[in-house]
């Protein structure tokens, strides 16, 4: 999914070639996600609906680093942008063993991004899990059964339609699941990534997000 953001100087990795390395959060000069920016953007987990948890909403500098995540492809966020995850996985009131299926990326997210994002983060998310005491494992379970369109300019009617049918888990997992995704907007995508799930005889505790942007 890309949203419909105007070219930044961050974006373009000026800022980086002239300053060098800069704080995805506040852009201050230094490193990708400084002191300050990890003590200002802490965890706050909300329930945007029933059985869907996010982190955090979609605004300040969550933002400005899930954008750099997403489209500039700074894998170093992983690691902050996956503790949140982790909390969003909490909030949900996870059992004691789980498994984590992340959403299937599209082609087009993975040719341009080089790799499947929210697989690697939800793997940072399940090691800080598992050092909290969880049993828990990350397994791709759902794959697209046809491509979608970009959602960013969709209604949430049209997202629906885009989505529905388009997912399928030909290996679910055993034992309780929970879905992950970086943002949730009208929770189609996740709505179509639990049918997928539960038509193939897995249980879905809970989705999990890092972000909830308005819809
Ligand atoms: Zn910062």
């Amino acid at each position: 999914m890309k949203h419909a953001v105007p070219m930044t100087l961050w974006q373009s990795g000026v800022l980086d070639l002239l300053l060098g390395v800069h704080c995805a959060g506040c852009e201050q000069p230094g490193e990708r996600w400084c002191a300050e920016c990890d003590q200002t953007v802490r965890p706050d987990p909300v329930e945007v609906d029933s059985e869907v948890w996010a982190a955090g909403l979609w605004r300040g500098r969550l933002r400005k680093a899930i954008l750099a995540w997403k489209l500039d492809g700074v894998e170093s966020l992983d690691q902050v942008l996956g503790l949140h995850l982790a909390c969003a996985i909490i909030a949900s009131g996870p059992p004691e063993s789980f498994v984590i299926v992340p959403i299937p990326t599209t082609w087009r997210s993975r040719r341009e991004r080089g790799r499947h994002a929210v697989l690697d983060v939800a793997k940072v998310a399940a090691e800080t899990l598992s050092m909290d005491g969880y049993r828990t494992s990350v397994e791709p379970a759902i794959s697209l059964r046809r491509q979608t369109r970009d959602q960013a300019f969709l209604t949430a009617r049209m997202r629906a339609a885009n989505v529905r049918g388009s997912m399928v888990a030909k290996r679910p997992p055993i034992g309780p699941v929970i879905i992950v995704d970086d943002i949730v907007t009208t929770g189609s995508t996740l709505a179509e990534a639990r049918r997928a799930l539960e038509i193939a005889g897995a249980w879905v505790h809970a989705s999990a997000t890092i972000a909830s942007s308005p819809r």
